[in-house]
């Protein structure tokens, strides 16, 4: 159903090695190993088949915005050693039905859904890795808490005994020059540096997911652990 042709599979894998390379080259440029770096493979953009070629092709963390594209990819490929990341917004009356596809949920980006994820997750009975999304941009009308937000609720994490944080989550303006978002990509690994001395104990916040098709060499350089990469995947092949 749906299936790419030989020719898309070998141009994803083509995609998938170059970026693989370009990861590895700005991980060693900022004095870090390639495995520092995980790229995560967005699939919004394309079916299910294609996204079973990126795992052939050597991609086992995939991402995903929707909760439904979620459960219907997750569903597809159960047969494939694949961790599933969360990278958009969450309604809460998505939440419970979408959680045990999700292996890192990067988007936790307001105080009441990360609520809603403690009192989820601990009525399934697990713990939920996660990253506290933060509006580094300033833009209007973009998701995540405050700087100030994050800060202030640091210490009061051992309240959410179910969600393991792990890190934050950050977007550059879309709008701005690649200049400006590895300044914001700055902010919040400045942010993250100050914050983990005050972690509470038992809590570790060892990454940074920041980094997309157009500027991930940026957040790399800034820090990035998780790069999430979507469009550059399927650079120069036709999707329809
Ligand atoms: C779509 C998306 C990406 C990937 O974006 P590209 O520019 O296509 O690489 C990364 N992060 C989030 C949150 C997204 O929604």
């Amino acid at each position: 159903m749906n299936d790419p042709s030989a020719s898309v599979q070998h141009a994803l894998a083509e995609n998938v090695g170059r970026l693989g390379d370009r990861i590895a080259q700005a991980a060693k440029a900022s004095g870090r190993p390639a495995e520092a770096v995980t790229l995560v493979a967005v699939t919004k953009y394309v079916p299910a088949a294609w996204a079973r070629a990126l795992v052939a092709a050597g991609c086992h963390e995939l991402g995903e915005s929707r909760p439904q594209e979620l459960w219907s990819k997750a569903a597809a490929l159960a047969d494939l050693p694949v961790r599933w990341h969360f990278i958009g917004h969450m309604q809460r009356n998505k939440l419970r039905r979408t959680l045990p596809a999700i292996g890192l949920f990067h988007s936790v980006d307001s105080l009441r859904l990360l609520s809603a994820l403690e009192e989820e997750a601990a009525a399934a009975g697990r713990q939920v890795p996660a990253l506290l999304e933060v509006n580094i941009s300033g833009d209007a009308g973009k998701g995540g808490f405050e700087p100030a937000e994050v800060e202030a609720l640091v210490e009061r994490l051992a309240e959410f005994a179910h969600v393991s944080t792990q890190g934050l989550m950050g977007m550059a303006s879309l709008d701005r020059p690649a200049e400006e978002a590895e300044r914001d990509f700055e902010r919040l690994r400045m942010l993250r540096d100050r914050l983990v001395g005050r972690l509470p104990t038992g809590v570790e916040w060892p990454h940074l997911s920041m980094g997309m098709s157009g500027d991930f060499e940026a957040a790399i350089r800034q820090g990035a652990t998780l790069v999430r990469i979507g469009s550059a995947l399927v650079e120069g092949i036709a999707t329809t």
